[in-house]
């Protein structure tokens, strides 16, 4: 086992203070995610957003011991941290790839470093599960594939472990030979080259440069001969390979040739070492195709016998990516992740879960747990102490092998043998306002333990990528100067996309403000647990004491609102209320234009023991460059009058005016203190001209309920608007206008995406469905239809119907069910 001394060797640095021995058990960068403190070490990192050195008297306060800093500044004062460890490093995140490097170096096992633009996590999980039939597999938790996520990888290796498969992904130049040097791969694969983080490299071929880094040590590499560009670097690389092709003749050493691809199935003959031999896999796409491919040949190049690879193979699933947060009934949340079920993608599952459930009880539905490499008794040991150390209030245990093992598990759990057992005995009633967690291995079918939960909703779903939301939000925060503070608008159910997750998600990322549009929307937040400060944009009178109960503070727009809140609040109170005010500079929507300015600020002074929050103006053109001088001169009045009020109130008060668009247009010269971020965080960037920053948040989906066969001449639809001119076919799609899609999309106007074809809207749309023309496309009824999203972008949709993507987004209506994920 590690010292802290050990450790201070290994990273470098200097030892600032040594004051005890504590257990090193895990590696956290993020103090949110303290979960046994003494045995954590904490590693400070100074990151474009965040700052970890901020935490450290938090963390101690928790029962952290053991910090590496890279900011000397942060422990100036040692003595607030008596007994703990520190060791301060130049770059943190480097001192934790050097202790992995060293943690790694204790162990002789193969390990297989996997890289490359698309499929490393499937092919990682693919190849955990084929060669866990044969040996005790360690791989990456999901895809943990960065500079942080490789040490954390490599730091779960132990003495029981006979092979290691891992992933490595890059995002800028020079950072491979680091990872190379923290997982010092035996074996490589390259799965391929494509077009994912190019922006980050020179050329294509740089980035390939870069990546084959990974490979520097390797025995072999496996990789597909007919990527003439990899063979060619690869060969000019002098590396020792392991290849696979599809062409003939051709000088890899597995060769293969595919039968027959359809209907969830590929037959392939692949020949290797002189014999030839038939496989059928469970899936007919090319890039499953390819990733099995890769597979194939690693354990082949393993030495898995090639007999054996029938049985390996039948058994392979596909690997959900996803983990889902439902409406489940009676007030619940489902968290469904059906990833693989071992304790490493437990652990993340069981984060998401606290940080879902701030508030309420917390319920984990477990299945027994495939996990190679451990003794079974330990497992679930380890298992209960994971579940005890995060709060769950219950376990629900499906399965025999867990139900053996039930005494290690809170008080209050249930067990039982099987799905079905479980769902026989199901009573609805016993889950109530509590967040639950169903995590099981694929074999157990929890699919039917959420669907008894689910709340049942028609066939429409908003999905929101939370991952993308949150790069999004990152985009805006390198907009404007580090200090800025954020201000998220999600007001109208964040843009439709569902108030209280993504407040959530905004509340763990650590933005500073929130606002909404009326009390109602926030109390809604604060019932569920939000506690960051939230402004709400359109008071009323009447709502002023409620909001004060729940800490709301309203935009204060006119002299008759502020006489008014006065009247509510005539003398100092326990808590001191506070406001924000509004200026009109231009917009001549609501706030106090430069005539009233001066009558406000008298009946400012008579409520001293209000407090003014900030005081901010909204732009009315900032996402077109026609308006740039004007929006110039509402900044200068803005100043001018911000100026005004803040002399008045004798003391500092936060300002702010850019909206999404002016943060990306006027990040630089008119970020003031705090700005206020709305449609971009759901990824449209609406001055238009930096669009590919973003990544796409919300996708509207729905599905085909029938498909029929029209003649020339009949009609489709209400007012017989639809006319086929020539033979048709139609699919009927559950989507209509009760659910916000737009009646302006019928008669053509519109189209939808099925199975990646464009199909136009036929005839007029109804309330709950509309017809689209699929004429010579292969469509069946439960066919998937994507309404808007990745392909079918927003804005060229609202422009077809001479809107705006803000009127797309807010339009879905509460009917459409809300899934969030991360991928
Ligand atoms: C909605 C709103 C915003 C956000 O505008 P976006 O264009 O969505 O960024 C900012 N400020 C005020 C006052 C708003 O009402």
């Amino acid at each position: 086992m590690f010292t802290f001394k050990e450790i201070a060797q290994v990273a470098g640095g200097m030892l600032a203070q040594c004051k005890g021995e504590y257990p090193i058990q895990h590696l956290v960068t993020d103090s949110r995610k303290i979960i046994n403190a003494t045995a954590s070490v904490f590693f400070a990192i100074k990151g474009e957003f965040h700052d970890g050195h901020q935490y450290l008297p938090e963390l101690y306060q928790a029962g952290v011991r053991q910090f590496i800093v890279e900011d000397s500044e942060a422990i100036m004062d040692l003595a607030l941290y008596p007994e703990a460890n520190v060791l301060l490093v130049s770059n943190s995140i480097e001192a934790m790839q050097r202790i992995a490097a060293y943690h790694r170096r204790k162990f002789n096992l193969p390990v297989v470093g996997i890289t490359g633009s698309n499929g490393k996590t499937i092919v990682k999980e693919w190849l955990a599960q084929l060669l866990s039939v044969s040996e005790r597999v360690v791989k990456s938790p999901r895809s943990y594939n960065s500079q942080i996520g490789v040490p954390l990888s490599v730091w779960q290796i132990n003495e029981s472990h006979t092979v290691g498969v891992f992933e490595a992904g890059i995002s800028k130049p020079q950072e491979m030979a680091k990872l190379e040097e923290v997982l010092q791969p035996t074996v490589g694969v390259f799965t391929n080259l494509g077009s994912a983080h190019d922006e980050g490299f020179a050329t294509r071929n740089e980035k390939l440069q870069e990546k084959l880094k990974l490979f520097a040590h390797v025995d072999k590499l496996v990789y597909c001969a007919d990527q003439v560009n990899v063979h060619y670097a690869v060969q000019k690389l002098g590396l020792p390979s392991f290849t696979w092709s599809k062409n003939e003749p051709s000088v890899a050493e597995v060769q293969v040739k595919v039968l027959e691809m359809r209907q969830q199935k590929t037959k392939i003959r692949f020949h290797y070492q002189g014999h030839g031999q038939d496989l059928t896999l469970p899936f007919s796409d090319e890039a499953s195709l390819e990733n099995a491919l890769h597979c194939l040949a690693t354990i082949l190049y393993l030495g898995v016998p090639a007999e054996q690879m029938a049985g390996r193979f039948e058994r392979l699933v596909p690997v959900a990516m996803r983990l889902e947060r439902k409406e489940a009934i009676n007030g619940c949340y489902i968290i469904d992740d059906t990833y693989n079920n071992d304790v490493a993608g437990l652990r993340i599952a069981l984060d998401v879960l606290v940080h879902q459930a701030r508030r309420g009880r917390k319920t984990l539905i477990l299945s027994d747990l495939l996990e190679a490499g451990m003794e079974e008794e330990a497992l679930y040991r380890q298992v209960a102490q994971e579940v005890k150390a995060r709060g769950v209030d219950r376990v629900i245990g499906i399965g025999d092998i867990i139900t053996r093992h039930q005494d290690l598990f809170p008080q209050g759990s249930e067990f039982y043998l099987g799905t079905d057992s479980f769902l026989g005995q199901l009573r609805p009633e016993t889950f109530r306002q509590e967040t639950i967690l169903v995590k099981g291995a694929r074999v157990f079918q929890f699919e039917k333990v959420v669907a008894a939960l689910q709340q049942q909703v028609h066939g429409t779903l908003l999905e929101v990528n939370l991952d993308a939301l949150v790069h999004n939000l990152n985009y805006y925060r390198g907009k404007v100067p580090a200090q800025t503070r954020i201000m998220v608008m999600v007001k109208a159910f964040a843009y439709g996309a569902g108030s209280y997750e993504i407040a959530n998600l905004l509340q763990f990322h650590r933005v500073d403000y929130l606002a909404v549009a009326y009390a109602d929307e926030g109390i809604a937040l604060r019932e569920h647990g939000i506690t960051l400060p939230i402004m709400v944009m359109n008071p009323s009178p009447d709502s002023f004491l409620k909001m004060q109960q729940y800490a709301l503070e309203p935009e204060i727009y006119s002299p008759d609102l502020l006489h008014r809140f006065l009247d509510y609040f005539p003398e100092k109170s326990p808590k001191t209320p506070k406001i924000h005010l509004k200026l009109d500079t231009g917009m001549h929507r609501l706030g106090f234009d430069a005539t009233e300015l001066d009558e406000a600020l008298e009946v400012l002074a008579q409520m001293p023991h209000v407090q003014v929050q900030s005081v901010f103006s909204h732009l009315a053109g900032a996402d077109e460059a026609l308006y740039n001088d004007f929006t110039r001169e509402q900044i200068a009045q803005f100043k001018t009058m911000s100026a005004r009020v803040e002399q008045a109130l004798g003391y500092p008060v936060t300002k702010h005016i850019l909206n999404s668009a002016g943060i990306v247009r006027f990040g630089e010269e008119a970020a003031f203190d705090m700005v206020r971020l709305g449609i971009g965080l759901y990824g449209v960037e609406s001055s238009g001209s930096d669009q590919s920053s973003l990544l796409t948040v919300g996708q509207l989906k729905t599905t085909v309920s029938q498909v029929k066969q029209i003649n020339a001449g009949d009609t489709v639809g209400y007012s017989r608007r639809g006319v086929a001119t020539t033979d048709k076919q139609t699919a009927t799609i559950a989507i209509g206008y009760a659910d916000g899609y737009d009646r302006r999309f019928g008669n053509g106007v519109g189209e939808v995406l099925i199975n990646g074809h464009r199909a136009p809207i036929i005839g007029n749309v109804c309330m709950d469905m509309c017809m689209v023309d699929v004429t010579g496309l292969d469509v069946r009824a439960g066919d998937e239809v994507l309404v808007f999203g990745e392909g079918l972008p927003l804005t060229e949709l609202a422009a077809r119907i001479g809107t705006i993507p803000y009127e797309l987004l807010t339009n879905v209506s509460t009917r459409v069910k809300r899934v969030f994920y991360n991928e």
